[in-house]
């Protein structure tokens, strides 16, 4: 009966005719007065999960949200189709603020958009306490958890604030990330019955993700911006310097692109985002401040030129490609190098010990999702907690049709090294110490009068260093974080050395050896 309901507020008001997965569910534990979380991917439909409920409650919704430039739009658009909503953030005059509080209290809004500072202001919970609260949806969840990609002390004191209030509201966690450490911080601190998480599967089908490894990144965009000339598409760089400098460039050879990042005035990205989200430019270019809330539908690709940071982030920013669920591409380009600068914005984060090995744990999940041979859907899945993920059948890997071929010895060499040298070396000493050479460091450390020393010395320096990011991508290797990485075998690995377990990769484009830089 009540979902019936549902269906016809969301028909009237949203011109929908039937809920996606997920979002009945979630109503459903809100009509039922239960607390409820929503692990639902960018673009799965969450806002629905509150904004049909908010509209079958006598009170007023209270939507928690750490997108204060985004509540002024999603407070229009709900105005335009006639549902009475309102925001109060950082950005009114403290009048305007007092207006709004007086409606509120007269019982003229449904929904109420907040910044969780809000909720730490004493007065402000008194004004809450005199007011009917229907529920209380909490937007991008993952800010609660320390170990989420985006943590805000604010949100923290969310569950208890709520505590504060006279009635306790239902609450409705809703967030795309879905790591179990996550939803457990989730469930715990805003007093969610763990079985009350309605979790739609990751998979987006439409998506095909690929890695491009050792070639010219400028080329390959290049060519393929020339190929897909009519569509629309994302750029993500690691920097603003790397934005203005593909900005420039891409602006110079007649393409249409927008830009975006930190360092641009509010006026300023504004524009550039709306000429993204109108059509009249058809590439935005721009830092991970892009996109958050960006609701657009016909983004045919997303491109990430430089490695993001973690796979929360760069699932996110993925996900923002086909959202109308056409066939569309997400290529990140790989290149080595480009650990370094993710390793330096780690480096200069607040002096957290605690806070940089996970940002370090998390960057290096990131980089095996690079060095994987195994569906890159499925390691994404894998990633976020789905057991049951299966082989897209479209990704770079899945389209790889190279030979498989048995690498189990060259897998005993590298891992009998590095027992040998003592488990306390990096990726470059190891591969230093296979291919023989007289770098000094190795010598000062008396490797080379190891018996592994030269083992692989047919092998070039880079190849085996590749050989190597392999093994930790398929977990014979476990890095240990620390100033410098340092490699150890993990027990996968010992069960390689006791002949317990075969090693098998894509075969390799034979590179030839030309010379060897041993400085
Ligand atoms: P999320 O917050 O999960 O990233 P949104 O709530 O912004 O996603 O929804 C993404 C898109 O899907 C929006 O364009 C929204 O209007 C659309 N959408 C949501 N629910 C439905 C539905 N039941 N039927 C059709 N479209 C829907």
């Amino acid at each position: 009966m009540m979902m019936d309901k549902a269906r016809s507020i969301l028909k009237e008001y949203f011109g929908y005719d039937n809920f996606r997965k997920g979002q009945e569910e979630i109503i459903q534990h809100l009509l039922d007065g239960e607390n409820v979380a929503g692990i639902m991917p960018t673009g799965g439909g969450k806002s629905i999960c509150y904004q049909v409920p908010a509209m079958m409650f006598p009170g007023l919704t209270i939507v928690i949200s750490p997108l204060i430039s985004l509540m002024k739009d999603q407070v229009d658009t709900l105005t335009e189709v006639g549902i009475p909503a309102t925001y109060i953030n950082s950005t009114l005059h403290s009048n305007e603020v007092q207006e709004r509080v007086y409606d509120i209290k007269n019982g003229h809004y449904k929904l109420l958009y907040l910044a969780p500072e809000r909720l730490e202001a004493d007065y402000f919970i008194e004004i809450l306490k005199e007011v009917t609260i229907s529920f209380i949806a909490v937007d991008e969840a993952h800010c609660i958890s320390q170990w989420g990609h985006d943590f805000r002390p604010s949100y923290a004191k969310i569950g208890f604030m709520i505590n504060r209030l006279s009635d306790k509201p239902i609450v409705a966690a809703l967030t795309a990330t879905a790591t179990p450490k996550v939803h457990e911080d989730i469930c715990q601190l805003l007093n969610i019955p763990w079985e009350n998480t309605i979790k739609t599967g990751f998979a987006r089908d439409n998506l095909s993700f690929s890695i491009i490894k050792g070639q010219d990144k400028g080329k390959f965009l290049e060519s393929f911006l020339k190929k897909n000339k009519e569509e629309s598409g994302i750029i993500y760089a690691a920097t603003r310097q790397e934005v203005e400098k593909l900005h420039d460039r891409l602006l110079k050879k007649g393409y249409s692109v927008s830009k975006y990042h930190g360092g641009m005035s509010d006026g300023q990205r504004e524009a550039e985002q709306q000429a993204f989200i109108k059509d009249d430019v058809s590439i935005m270019i721009a830092t991970n401040a892009f996109g958050m809330g960006i609701d657009k539908s016909n983004i045919r690709y997303v491109i990430h030129y430089q490695l993001p940071k973690n796979m929360e982030g760069y699932y996110q920013e993925a996900g923002r490609a086909g959202r109308d669920g056409l066939p569309s591409k997400c290529i990140l380009l790989y290149s080595a190098q480009d650990i370094r600068i993710q390793r330096f914005l780690i480096d200069q984060t607040i002096n957290d010990p605690d806070k940089q090995k996970q940002d370090i744990d998390k960057l290096q999940s990131m980089i095996n999702f690079c060095h994987t041979e195994d569906c890159l859907q499925e390691y994404i899945l894998h990633y976020f907690g789905d057991e049951h993920a299966e082989k897209c059948g479209q990704c770079s890997n899945c389209t790889d049709e190279r030979t498989i071929i048995d690498v189990t010895v060259d897998a005993q060499k590298v891992l009998s090294c590095m027992i040998r040298m003592g488990e306390r070396f990096g990726k470059t000493m190891i591969a230093q110490v296979l291919t023989g050479s007289k770098n000094k460091k190795l010598i000062d450390f008396q490797l080379d009068r190891i018996k592994t020393y030269g083992l692989m010395k047919e092998k070039s320096a880079k190849e085996i260093s590749d050989f190597i990011e392999f093994l930790i991508s398929e977990q014979y290797i476990d890095v240990s974080t620390g100033a410098m990485p340092i490699l150890k075998v993990s027990n996968k690995g010992k069960d390689v050395l006791l002949g317990k377990t075969t090693v098998e990769r894509k075969e390799q484009v034979v590179t030839v050896k030309v010379s060897e830089n041993n400085t």
